[in-house]
């Protein structure tokens, strides 16, 4: 029959490795000591390319280099740790380093006063012109993913105390996150303004930079959330530094076929899989108290995930849709197979967990990293009689 993955319990692994010297000597005291058990990780084909904008009448805030530095490599040990305990390798996003030690972070001066990137609408110009800069310096970019930060807006609405009016979110491969004087690791998990500032700021600026990454929201399952807390690309941005935050295996399952993910070895092209998947066959039953999905599918689709979540489906409406993930498999008639068992007291976070209108995305990962969603209402009681979803041909849609 079907080659079945359920991963709803996964052990923390033993995090056996350690990385020596992996703080830079000039690093201040506090970044050291969270440094100082380091996983070693994989060497990467990609980096992420980390670019500090800002408008041609501002400044960069004092020592981003180091401050932001410090942040990125820890948030890369956060994300190396996370894919660790998941089972997915040692492997994190990739960072270039300079001489000293810190991140190379390229230092772009807009061709506009800072206004003109705004919160809402700077993102457009602002990529346009990092697009042109790599254009004119094709050595300098290191993959498709950037992450861009700029500093706070210092006016009557913001400032150092209260930063803002730049853009924060994640754009397709792109993130944007902003920078202020406090934005300072020494203020993590502090029970200090500063503290409580950075958490806001710095959780965001970990959740933007997975959507950046190729990561949609999500939650994870009830058992999962007891054992780890609250996954990152959930409302995880409010917890990160504070109470315990995790990626879920959907999440990891996206980031290991990420273009800054994977190791040197990997050569892939990434992103350049225009085909969609096929999906031959496809079934969701209810069986007493699971869901049980199975799929054939094309051989290009390396994993799958499932995403149940109930009404509203909006825009930033997912935060709470209970995620699932398995590999793909070859069954024994040569068929590339998936199945996925959703246990429904895992499901228990969603309101309408006992009945009622619901939504299945199921996300076909391709060998090249591009993904592809497929949504289904369903009805939890309609479909305690086993019956299939039948599919003709399923709608897809590319991204998230
Ligand atoms: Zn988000």
């Amino acid at each position: 029959m079907h080659k079945s993955t359920l991963i709803t319990m996964i052990s923390a692994a033993a995090l056996a490795m350690t990385a020596e010297g992996a703080a830079p000597e000039h690093f201040q005291p506090k970044a050291k000591e969270l440094l100082a058990d380091s996983i070693e990780l994989e060497k990467n084909a990609h980096n992420l390319n980390v670019i500090y904008f800002v408008g041609n009448d501002m400044e960069p805030t004092a020592d981003y280099e180091r401050r932001i530095s410090e942040l990125l490599l820890y948030l890369q040990q956060y994300y190396g740790k996370e894919m660790v305990r998941n089972g997915f390798g040692n492997h994190s996003f990739g960072l270039e380093r300079t001489e000293n030690g810190n991140v190379n972070i390229i230092l772009l001066r807009g061709k506009h006063p800072h206004k003109f990137y705004k919160y809402g609408s700077g993102h457009g110009p602002c990529l346009k012109e990092i697009n042109d800069w790599f254009a004119a310096n094709p050595g300098k970019k290191q993959s498709q993913h950037s992450f861009i930060i700029m500093p706070t807006w210092q006016d009557e609405g913001y400032n150092d105390k209260n930063p803002g009016g730049v853009p924060f979110y994640g754009y397709g491969k792109d993130c944007f996150a902003l920078d202020y004087t406090d934005f300072d690791i020494k203020h993590l998990g502090q029970p200090t303004k500063e503290g409580k500032l950075l958490t806001k700021w710095y959780g965001g600026f970990a959740h933007e930079l997975g959507h950046g990454m190729n990561l949609p929201h999500n939650n994870g399952t009830v058992s999962m959330n007891k054992a780890f807390g609250t996954p990152l690309m959930g409302s995880g941005n409010y917890t990160f530094g504070m109470s315990p935050t995790y990626l879920t295996p959907a999440s990891c399952a996206i980031l290991a076929n990420t273009e800054i993910f994977v190791p040197e070895t990997n050569k892939t092209r990434f992103y350049t899989n225009e085909k969609e998947p096929q999906v031959y066959n496809a079934t969701f039953k209810r069986r007493g108290g699971t869901l049980e999905l199975f799929l054939e599918v094309s051989a290009d689709v390396v994993r799958v995930n499932a995403y149940v979540q109930d009404p509203p489906y909006a825009v930033n409406q997912d935060y709470d849709a209970v995620s699932f993930t398995c590999n793909t498999g070859t069954d024994k008639n040569g068929k590339r197979v998936a199945g996925i068992i959703i246990p429904l007291n895992e499901l228990s976070n969603l309101r309408h967990h006992k009945g009622g209108e619901m939504e299945l995305g199921i996300l076909f990962q391709t060998n090249d990293g591009s993904r592809f969603r497929w949504k289904i209402p369903f009805d939890l009681n309609k479909q305690a009689a086993g019956s299939l979803i039948n599919t003709g041909k399923p709608q897809l849609h590319r991204g998230y």
